[in-house]
């Protein structure tokens, strides 16, 4: 007290301590909460195909199933494996990513190509629902990027694109090219997002609609993965839906980074 007396200006930085003390608690709090909801949320999407996996295992055990049932609940059980399976994947690469433990290897890239790799990879599952696809670019681009962990991006939401699309519908991939950076916009004709939802597609294990998404297989992680690496890259991710309509998700990588990173290498 008596120092604060004598010296009136120590008694403003006591009072700045306090107030950060205060402010660091209230985060760290914070941060406390948001650790324990993803932990129940977590559990929450582990245990479920779990019950499933459980129930129909138990169901298997029965004699008296028909040769057409028996195969059924098989194909339940492999399609619940392949779930929790890429569940616990997603899951890994975001712990990795929060320990700084996820490796961006750039390289020079023919971006053109990249898309089409992914496009060759979903084609299966684009015919089967009977999606009309097509891709158009402004010409040849070249980016330096991580291959892999770009793939990984236009796979989650190309995957979303048609998981989220009717039959019949339509999926467009364009990639337009200025000086300062690429732009790649992948547009569906699908279910759309509902206004509320948007802002949180990015969260982690948000799902718009909890139990529609989840009976197409999803666990709410593929778009955050896909943000993470974008702005890994130093780009951004957004996305644009009109419900009933479609929805179109835009990736934008800086050039500017990339030919710095040219010359660099
Ligand atoms: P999921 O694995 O559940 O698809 P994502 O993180 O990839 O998780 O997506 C989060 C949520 O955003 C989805 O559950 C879905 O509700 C919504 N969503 C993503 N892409 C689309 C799309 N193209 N059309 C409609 N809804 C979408």
């Amino acid at each position: 007290d008596h120092e604060v007396v004598l010296y009136p200006h120590r008694k403003d930085e006591f009072g700045e301590l306090a107030a950060a003390i205060t402010r660091l608690s209230g985060d760290l709090e914070r941060l406390k909460n948001e650790r324990n909801e993803f932990l129940a949320s977590v559990s929450h999407e582990l245990r479920t195909p779990l019950t499933y996996l459980k129930g129909y295992t138990d169901i298997l055990r029965r004699e008296d199933l028909s040769k057409e049932d028996r195969r059924k609940y098989l194909t339940i059980i492999q399609e619940e494996t392949i779930h929790l399976n890429g569940l616990i994947k997603n899951l890994f690469e975001l712990a990795k990513i929060d320990q700084n433990e996820f490796a961006i290897k750039k390289e020079a890239v023919a971006f053109d190509d990249l898309i089409s790799t992914v496009i060759a990879r979903i084609e299966p599952a684009v015919d089967k629902k009977n999606i009309e696809l097509t891709f158009s670019s402004s010409g040849e681009l070249e980016a330096v990027v991580d291959p892999k962990r770009m793939q990984q991006v236009f796979l989650n939401i190309l995957d979303n694109a048609i998981k989220y699309t009717p039959p019949a519908g339509r999926i467009g991939v364009s990639v337009t090219g200025s000086r300062n950076e690429i732009i790649t916009a992948i547009s569906d004709s699908g279910i759309g997002i509902d206004q509320a939802d948007e802002p949180y597609v990015f969260e982690r294990l948000y799902r718009a609609e909890k139990s529609r998404s989840r009976l197409q297989g999803g666990a709410g992680l593929g778009l955050t993965i896909a943000k993470e690496i974008v702005e890994l890259h130093g780009g951004q991710i957004s996305v644009q839906s009109t419900p009933g309509e479609g929805t179109v998700f835009t990736v934008s990588l800086e050039r500017g980074d990339l030919y710095e990173e040219c010359i660099a290498d």
